[in-house]
């Protein structure tokens, strides 16, 4: 480390002149004493000389060529240093830099520089020494010590650090100077702390993720003595479709505006994670009473249907949540998240925005779902499936302009099942592909029948986004037409707002195409889904279904009442027919009259039954209709 140095000629001349004196002085003595002094003495004198005089020459070329070695050597370590992955410096007692590598000095920003010679305290800065100088004392001292942690480097940024000490001893024992040897393990921490950072916490939002959540409920659970634990399953009504519909980077900023909504509705402690693309988690690791679960989760849903703004976009959105609670649901972790996942299809089902505690009965209602889903592939090729229809009357003159043909399942066991239980099982088994085809071609065959008959009813066929545009596609609908000698236009084909969220341009394109066959184009359960009056427009409809619930509440809800008022209004304006759904009592009927609603259907009216029976409701409704 330190520099060799002494001087080569220094050595020889030391050796020449002890030598030269020695001979001489000798054979000064020897005159002296003896007081002859021979020829054969001087020339003894002489040849001394001139073999002191050689050597002392092969001493000189020999110290030379050995610190010629040294200094190549001393080059060469220093080289090694350099290039070598750890920071080195020598420190002497008075705490003065004897050598730095190139390493060491870059990290106080005096790279390519020397600081031999200077003091430590004026290199590392007051802040760092601070800390590090009575480490380095106290190895100087003789202890065995090392250093661990942080020093800021000449730019300011963090460095964490692992300096090794190594104390040099001269040859009486003395502290002649320490090595330090650093590693910069800030490079290796941050990666450390990425992978535990990964292994706990979702990349896109910075919520936990399932392993952190397990653990945090795990502890909540072990850690409960009184109160309650509540796990919270909140679900985005249809984010697939609009994520599809709005572009997956707008979906994404969606999900962590939702993951910062979410994150301000629980307290300190709780927790927030993301389980899937749409799930996320709120866990109540105390809550004194059930109750307050059921707080959390309409603060959660509020939330979340406060409009988002990304860019100029206004998105608007709703949750469904679905809560379990420890200990009634359940005390260990897997059970609770099944627990809050049945209770979340439950809240599925009621609706957007609601939120649904877990309830035993549900374990069952799940059981019975896979057992229907199982056996609807075999109903399907029994023929358990039938078709009722609904009139649906036109307001002005009382009459009945045609029906809605509604599927049922006639079960062997479980008598008439209604399809608001298996179509959505349908719709997610794909059995509804078939199921759908079934219902048109056994529609087209009534119909056909009706209009021998001499009638003249519109038929209105549900339609799934799953049977979009497969199988039914515009030549398949023809076929089926053309085999029924049946035209298009005595045929509406109903179609819900979330099924227009997938493709849209697909579906549109689909539309564009049976329209065009001539066939009338309903959108159903209108108001219901988002963003609802920009499809009005866009998408070319003839007719506008209100969804029940406005109907059934506009008696007593005057806000709901406005909105009837204002989808009427509209649809007037874009030429479009308005049917009410659900309508059940003369007090709503009068309503819609006067609001100029075209058309109106409702157990008021009739519930829907089979073909059979439907000429004689046709007889009964309008022999009834007041004038
Ligand atoms: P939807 O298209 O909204 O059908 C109207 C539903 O309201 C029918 O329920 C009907 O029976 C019911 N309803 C009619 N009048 C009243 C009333 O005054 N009060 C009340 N509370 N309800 C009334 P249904 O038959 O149980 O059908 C439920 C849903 O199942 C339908 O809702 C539709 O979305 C779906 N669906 C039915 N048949 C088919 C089908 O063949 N294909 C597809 N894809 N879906 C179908
Ligand atoms: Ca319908
Ligand atoms: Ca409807």
């Amino acid at each position: 480390m330190i520099a060799p140095h002494g001087k080569p000629e220094r050595v020889a001349g030391v050796y020449l002149a002890f030598s030269a004196v020695w001979i001489l002085g000798s054979d000064w003595l020897l005159e002296a004493m003896v007081g002859d002094r021979s020829t054969g003495a001087a020339l003894q004198t002489v040849k001394g000389l001139v073999f002191v005089s050689a050597t002392a020459l092969l001493i000189y070329w020999m110290a030379r060529r050995e610190l010629r070695r040294l200094e190549r050597h001393h080059l060469w370590l220093r080289k090694v240093f350099d290039d070598a992955p750890v920071l080195i410096a020598y420190v002497t007692p008075e705490l003065r830099y004897r050598f730095t590598n190139e390493g060491y000095a870059r990290l106080y920003g005096r790279g390519g520089e020397s600081l031999d010679g200077l003091q430590f305290t004026e290199v590392v800065g007051a802040a760092n020494a601070e800390r590090v100088a009575p480490v380095l004392r106290r190895a100087l001292a003789g202890e065995e010590i090392a250093f661990e942690g942080e020093i800021v480097d000449s730019d300011g940024q963090p460095h964490w650090l692992h300096a090794n000490y190594v104390l040099d001893l001269d040859e009486r024992g003395r502290a002649e100077g320490v090595l330090i040897v650093i590693v910069d393990l800030t490079e290796r921490r941050a990666a450390e702390a990425e992978i535990a950072y990964r292994a706990n916490y979702d990349a896109l939002t910075g919520l936990a993720n399932r392993n952190l959540l397990l653990e945090r409920l795990t502890a909540a659970l072990a850690g409960r003595t009184n109160g309650h634990v509540a796990l919270l399953f909140v679900d985005l009504d249809e984010f697939k479709q609009m994520n599809d519909t709005l572009g997956h980077v707008t979906g994404d900023r969606l999900l962590k505006n939702v993951a910062q909504r979410l994150a301000g509705c629980v307290h300190e402690g709780d927790t927030v994670a993301r389980l899937s693309s749409d799930i996320f988690i709120l866990l109540l690791s105390h809550i004194e009473q059930p109750s307050d679960a059921g707080i959390v989760a309409a603060k959660a849903t509020a939330a979340i249907a406060e409009p988002f703004h990304i860019d100029e976009l206004e998105v608007r959105m709703t949750a469904s949540v679905g809560i379990a609670l420890a200990p009634q649901d359940g005390e260990a972790a897997e059970a609770l998240f099944a627990c809050a996942d049945l209770a979340l299809s439950q809240a599925k089902q009621s609706g957007r925005g609601s939120h649904v505690f877990f309830a035993p009965v549900m374990h069952r209602a799940a059981h019975e779902r896979r057992l229907l889903k199982d056996e609807m592939h075999r109903a399907l090729q029994r023929g358990e499936f039938r078709v009722h229809y609904q009139p649906v009357v036109e307001m002005d003159s009382g009459r009945v302009s045609g029906a809605e043909v509604l599927v049922r399942w006639q079960h062997p066991q479980r008598g008439l099942v209604p399809p608001g239980l298996f179509i959505p099982l349908a719709e997610q088994s794909g059995i509804i592909r078939e199921l759908g085809a079934w219902v048109f071609e056994e529609a087209c065959r009534q119909l056909a029948v009706w209009q021998a008959a001499g009638h003249r009813w519109r038929l209105a066929v549900n339609v799934s986004s799953g049977q979009l545009p497969q199988p039914m596609s515009p030549q398949w609908l023809k076929t089926v037409l053309q085999a029924h000698g049946l035209a298009a236009d005595a045929l509406t084909l109903e179609i819900t707002e979330s099924a227009l969220l997938g493709d849209t341009e697909a579906t549109l394109a689909w539309i564009m195409s049976i329209r065009e066959m001539g066939f009338h184009i309903a959108l159903d359960d209108f108001g219901t889904g988002y963003s609802s009056l920009t499809y009005l427009k866009r998408f070319p409809f003839h007719v506008v279904k209100v969804d029940q619930s406005f109907v059934r509440d506009m008696v007593d809800d005057h806000a709901d009442r406005t909105l009837v008022d204002t989808i009427l209004a509209m649809a007037r304006s874009l030429g479009l027919n308005v049917v009410a759904e659900g309508v059940e009592t003369e007090e709503q009927l009068g309503l819609l009259r006067d609001m100029g609603c075209h058309h109106a259907q409702g157990y008021f009216f009739a519930r829907p039954a089979p073909a059979d029976e439907f000429p004689g409701w046709v007889a009964r409704i309008e022999q009834r209709m007041p004038e």
